[in-house]
C-alpha cells in the first residue's frame, strides 16, 4: 500500500534555518528558470527555439547543482516536467468533446514566486538523498550542496527535528520527499510518501455495516447496523467555497481580452481545492476511525450518478458535484478505509434519500431544509434518514434502534463533535422499536 507521512520540521539552529531557506530559495528559483524556458516555448517566443522539451535542462541543473547538489536539482527538474505533462494531459482532455470530466480550461505551471516578491519555498529530494529516523526524538537529514556547506560551514547533511508522531512508522521504502515552508503558519513541513506492507492492514472487529448518504449541506449522513447516526455538517464549507468561486468569477469579469487566468485567481482556485481536500481527508479519518471501533467490515456508499434524472435537481446535482468532488472523494474513502480493512462498495441510492421510512411513499414526501415530513405523519433528519433507508435497502443484518445522532463541524483543522444534537424524529424518539421496523418484524413472526 502507497501511504504518505507528513510532518513538521525544525532546524536545529538559526544557522541551520538560513540554509535551509536558501536550499528553498534556490529550488524555487531552479523551478522558475525551467518553467521559464519551457513556458516561453509555448507561448513560441522569439528567440526561443523549439517545443516545450528542447529547454536546455542540463544547462540549468549544472548551474544549480552546487547549491541544491546534483540530486536535488534533477528533482526539481523532474517534478517541473511532471507538471507540464500534467498539463498537456488535461489540455487533451479538454479538448476531448467525449469528455467531460474538465471543465475548465487548463493553465500551464505557474512560478514559485519572484525575487522581488519572494519566492515559495519549497523544494523535492530523492529517496536516497534523505533519511529519517523515526525515535522519541525523531529527526530527518537531508542531502545539500557543497557551495551551501562551504556559505554556512557546514560538514555532512542537514539535520531537522521532526515534531509529532508519523502515520506510518514502519514502511518498506521511501519515495521522493517534498519539503516546504508553510507561511500561513510559520512552518517548515516534509511529506514522505511511504510503501507500506500490506500486513499494516487492520482487521475489522466485528462484521457490522454502515451506508452513507453524501451532499453539499451535510457532507456526509452515516447509519451503521450497530445503531450509530454521524453527521458531519458541510454549511461553513459550503459556504466558503461559494464565496471563493464568486470571487474568482467577479476577477474573471475583470480579465483583459485574450487572457484567461490571472496569478490571483489561480490562487484562489488553489486555495479552494486544498480547503476541501484537507476537510475530506479529516472527514474520511474520523469517520472510518469511528465505524473501525463500532465493528463496522463494510460501507455502502451510493452512486450519485444514479439519480442524475430522478429527484435531484440540476442545481443541487451541480452544487455537490462540483463541491465535493464526488468520485474523488470515493476514493479518498476507500484509500483510508483499506487501512481499517473496511471494505467500500458502490450502490445505487436511486430514491433512498426522499423515501419516507415510514410507509414507503416517495412521492407525497417534502423536504424543507433538513426535515423531511410524509403526510403519514412521519418527521426526521432528511440525510439521516436517507442513510438509514438506504442500509436498510443493502443490510441482510438487522439494523439495531438508533442512538442519538452525533453532529460534527469542521472549524478548519478537526471535526468536532457537537454536544447537543438534534433531535431525533419524534416517534422513534419515543418508542425506537415500533415505526416503520413493526411491518418487517410482523412478516418475520408470520413466517
Ligand atoms: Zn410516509
Amino acid at each position: 500500500m502507497k501511504r504518505t507521512n507528513t510532518f513538521a520540521v525544525r532546524p536545529l539552529s538559526d544557522t541551520g534555518e538560513q540554509l535551509l531557506r536558501d536550499l528553498l530559495d534556490a529550488s524555487a528559483a531552479l523551478w522558475n528558470e525551467v518553467n521559464y524556458q519551457r513556458l516561453m516555448r509555448y507561448n513560441d517566443e522569439d528567440g526561443f527555439k523549439g517545443d516545450v522539451w528542447d529547454a536546455d535542462t542540463g544547462q540549468l541543473e549544472g548551474k544549480y547543482k552546487g547549491v541544491l547538489g546534483a540530486s536535488t536539482a534533477q528533482q526539481v527538474i523532474r517534478k517541473n516536467s511532471e507538471a507540464w505533462r500534467g498539463f498537456f494531459r488535461l489540455k487533451e482532455q479538454y479538448h476531448d468533446g467525449s469528455n467531460t470530466s474538465i471543465t475548465e480550461h487548463p493553465e500551464p505551471p505557474g512560478f514559485r514566486g519572484n525575487e522581488n516578491d519572494g519566492r515559495q519555498l519549497q523544494t523535492v529530494i530523492r529517496n536516497t538523498s534523505y533519511t529519517v529516523d523515526w525515535c522519541e526524538r525523531s529527526r530527518l537529514e537531508i542531502l545539500v550542496g557543497s557551495e551551501l556547506k562551504d556559505r554556512y560551514d557546514h560538514t555532512g547533511r542537514l539535520r531537522l527535528e521532526i515534531a509529532g508522531d508519523p502515520n506510518w512508522p514502519d514502511y518498506e521504502s521511501q519515495g521522493r520527499l517534498d519539503l516546504w515552508y508553510d507561511e500561513t503558519d510559520c512552518t517548515f513541513r516534509a511529506s514522505q510518501p511511504v510503501t507500506v506492507s500490506d500486513d499494516a492492514r487492520a482487521t475489522p472487529l466485528a462484521s457490522e455495516e454502515a451506508a452513507l448518504d453524501i451532499g453539499a449541506n451535510n457532507l456526509v449522513a452515516c447509519t451503521t447496523t450497530t445503531g450509530e447516526q454521524y453527521l458531519y455538517e458541510g454549511r461553513g464549507l459550503f459556504q466558503g467555497f461559494r464565496e471563493t468561486t464568486r470571487e474568482i468569477a467577479r476577477l474573471q469579469s475583470k480579465l483583459e481580452d485574450g487572457q484567461y487566468s490571472s496569478k490571483r485567481i489561480r490562487r484562489l482556485y488553489r486555495k479552494r481545492t486544498r480547503r476541501r481536500d484537507h476537510a475530506q481527508e479529516a472527514l474520511c479519518r474520523d469517520l472510518l476511525k469511528r465505524l473501525y471501533e463500532d465493528g463496522v467490515d463494510t460501507v455502502y456508499i451510493g452512486g450519485l450518478t444514479d439519480v442524475l434524472e430522478t429527484h435531484w435537481s440540476v442545481e443541487t446535482n451541480a452544487k455537490t458535484h462540483n463541491f465535493w468532488s464526488f468520485r474523488k472523494f470515493t476514493e479518498r474513502l476507500a484509500c483510508t478505509a483499506e487501512e481499517f480493512g473496511i471494505a467500500v462498495e458502490v450502490r445505487s441510492e436511486a430514491w433512498t434519500s426522499q423515501e419516507c421510512p415510514q410507509c414507503g411513499s416517495t412521492d407525497r414526501t417534502a423536504r424543507h431544509r433538513d426535515t423531511l415530513t410524509c403526510p403519514c405523519g412521519f418527521e426526521g433528519h432528511a440525510d439521516l434518514t436517507a442513510s438509514e433507508t438506504f442500509l436498510e435497502r443493502h443490510t441482510k443484518q438487522t439494523v439495531r434502534p438508533m442512538a442519538r445522532p452525533v453532529r460534527f463541524e469542521w472549524d478548519d483543522h478537526n471535526w468536532s463533535g457537537i454536544p447537543h444534537p438534534h433531535e431525533r424524529p419524534k416517534e422513534q424518539r419515543t418508542d425506537p422499536s415500533t415505526v416503520h421496523r413493526d411491518g418487517n418484524i410482523a412478516s418475520g413472526e408470520s413466517v
